[in-house]
């Protein structure tokens, strides 16, 4: 395998690194994660937009490694909370939060507002660095927050996020479903236009 067809995915987060490898499979490029090159010492995600975090990983992990380097940064925007969790859904409950903390106090906090106005979109900003190389591409998912958890598939906030697309929670659907229209397989068509065009 020539070096220039390997790409590596500057993420610890295995739910994300298993979503990315299955969207780029049908691509001739070998896809590498921190779990191939253990060290990789993640940085500190202090940007203040999905896109500056993303270019932060991305950035780091080409340093790092010298390889082409994808990181991904994603958020979930909720219109009654003004757009929160946003950048912070990954710690939403706080710094050691679970996914399920982040979800619990999600629906806590919108248990007052109707259905109707429980609207929200998974946005995800895709980066990628490499020698002379930095480019970018965003996906955005419009969706609904239910009520209560439905589903077991997924990750994060999958299980109270209704996709007027499937008909179910992103949590409900196949992975091969969430990955067509979710704002990380939208991200990432643009990246597949470039990988197949340069290799
Ligand atoms: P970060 O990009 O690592 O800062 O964190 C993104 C956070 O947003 C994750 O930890 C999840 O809580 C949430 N998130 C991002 N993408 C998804 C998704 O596809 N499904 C559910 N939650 C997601």
């Amino acid at each position: 395998m020539p070096l220039e067809n390997c790409i590596f995915v500057a993420t610890h987060n295995a739910d994300k690194l298993r979503e990315i490898r299955q969207i780029l499979k049908d691509t001739n490029w070998a896809v590498f994660g921190p779990d191939d090159f253990e060290p990789y010492p993640e940085p500190d995600e202090d940007g203040a937009t999905l896109l500056e975090n993303a270019l932060i990983k991305a950035h780091a992990g080409f340093k790092w490694l010298g390889l082409l380097t994808l990181a991904d940064d994603s958020g979930l925007e909720v219109d009654a909370l003004d757009g929160k969790p946003g950048i912070h859904s990954a710690r939403y409950a706080g710094s050691d939060a679970t996914y399920d903390d982040n979800v619990n106090l999600l629906l806590s906090e919108l248990k007052d507002i109707s259905y109707d106005k429980r609207s929200a979109r998974f946005r995800c900003v895709m980066a990628l660095v490499g020698s002379g190389i930095e480019r970018w591409w965003e996906g955005v998912t419009e969706g609904t927050i239910i009520e209560e958890k439905r589903g077991q598939s997924g990750f994060g906030y999958d299980p109270v996020f209704w996709s007027p697309e499937l008909e179910m929670t992103f949590a409900e659907a196949s992975a091969e479903a969430k990955n067509r229209v979710s704002h990380r397989g939208l991200a990432l068509a643009g990246l597949i236009d470039v990988l197949n065009n340069q290799a």
